[in-house]
């Protein structure tokens, strides 16, 4: 017979979390997870499950009908976009600035799409003329781009330029909005944007579980038109419409508890407004900015294209990241995140998103990243 291994009750460390996600969550949002289940049938579960589709309305800024929470992460939330909207033989175009293009990529093909790229590097925001002769060249279906690129700390500035280039060719755009929504200005209805995916552990400081999805009615349509299944069963938005949509007809079980998260944390962006937040990202994150380049480092983006929810910032040479991690953790308790991908060893990357972004927070990051530079020789 088996022993059980010899462990004790779990008991994890208290950090701040300012990497790039998860963020910090606020205490009633944590309150809410220890209520006790209900069925996801329940009529009372089903309650929460409109509001929760109001409030993600109000929050991605849509009238869209198709908005719900997808179970699991934001790559679900993004998997879901891919997998329904991307039919065998459709073209589509993903940019190469940055890690989370390459993930669209990956999911494109496996949807059985032809992925052809538009190109610009990491740190800089795509420029619509690229767009547009992308689209010249390739004639794509679908268009993918990232609104807050949490690897490079860009924000994508001219979305309504982007989305008309894509009208024009009646192509369909999907933007990756998991760093953006509900911590940087985000109007997908008025922005043009056919489909827009997010996380919880991001700006909405939720644990993650439950990923903010929203799918237009022109999208919905060729979702609903497709000559082929989605090969994924889970991510079926034709199946799941039994569920969220009129029916309320068993699909899979909701994740409940993170189903009740969500709708707490949208709760606290209702009740502070979502202009409110957006200003409260751009005053906090900026006094980090500032901080920063106090300290003599410099950002890894123009200010122009700067994401406040995400801090990208360049290591000083003399500097190893991964002892500067491991030191900030262990003596401060503090989680910020170094670079992936094509940026690894170049940066450091500080998050400002949802209950993180916090005036003490960043005087904590501040000090403790001073003292840990320090300590490996650089003066300020
Ligand atoms: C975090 C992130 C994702 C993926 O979300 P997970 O919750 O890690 O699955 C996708 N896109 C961007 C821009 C992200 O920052």
């Amino acid at each position: 017979m088996l022993q059980p291994p010899e462990t004790d009750p779990l008991n994890p460390p208290e950090r701040t979390l300012m990497g790039p996600g998860p963020s910090e969550v606020h205490p009633r949002v944590l309150r809410i997870m220890s209520a006790p289940l209900i069925g996801h049938l329940d009529s009372a579960f089903i309650e929460i499950m409109n509001e929760v589709q109001d409030l993600l309305r109000y929050t991605f800024q849509t009238e869209n009908r198709w908005t719900i929470p997808v179970s699991g992460t934001g790559s679900a939330s993004m998997e879901t976009a891919f997998a329904n909207v991307v039919e065998p033989g459709d073209t589509v175009l993903v940019p190469t600035n940055g890690y989370f293009g390459g993930r669209m990529a990956s999911m494109a093909r496996r949807a059985g799409g032809e992925v052809v790229r538009v190109e610009a590097p990491w740190g800089e925001p795509l420029d619509p003329e690229d767009v547009a002769e992308a689209f010249d060249r390739h004639d794509p279906d679908i268009f993918g781009f990232v609104h807050a690129e949490t690897s490079t700390g860009v924000l994508q500035p001219h979305v309504s330029e982007l989305t008309s280039i894509a009208h024009e060719h009646d192509a369909y755009v999907i933007a990756d909005c998991v760093t953006s929504l509900g911590g940087v200005e985000l109007r997908v209805d008025e922005w043009g944007i056919d489909v827009a995916y997010s996380g919880g552990q991001k700006c909405l400081s939720c644990p993650p579980g439950a990923s903010p999805l929203t799918v237009n009615d022109r999208t919905m349509e060729k979702v609903l038109d497709r000559d082929t299944e989605v090969r994924s069963w889970y991510l079926d938005l034709s199946l799941l419409e039994g569920y969220w949509g009129d029916d309320r007809s068993y699909h899979h079980t909701a994740p409940i508890t993170n189903v009740y998260a969500l709708r707490e944390s949208l709760q606290l962006v209702a009740e502070e407004g979502l202009e409110n937040r957006w200003e409260r990202h751009r005053t906090v994150a900026g006094e980090l900015k500032a901080g920063l380049e106090g300290l003599g480092l410099e950002m890894n983006s123009d200010d122009e294209f700067w994401l406040p929810s995400l801090n990208a910032v360049r290591i000083p040479d003399s500097v190893d990241d991964g002892q500067l991690l491991a030191e900030l953790q262990e003596e401060h308790n503090l989680e910020i995140a170094s670079g992936l991908g094509d940026l690894e060893g170049e940066i450091l990357r500080i998050g400002c998103m949802g209950y993180s972004a916090q005036r003490k927070n960043i005087e904590f990051v501040l000090s403790a990243l001073e003292e840990a530079l320090a300590n490996q020789g650089y003066e300020a």
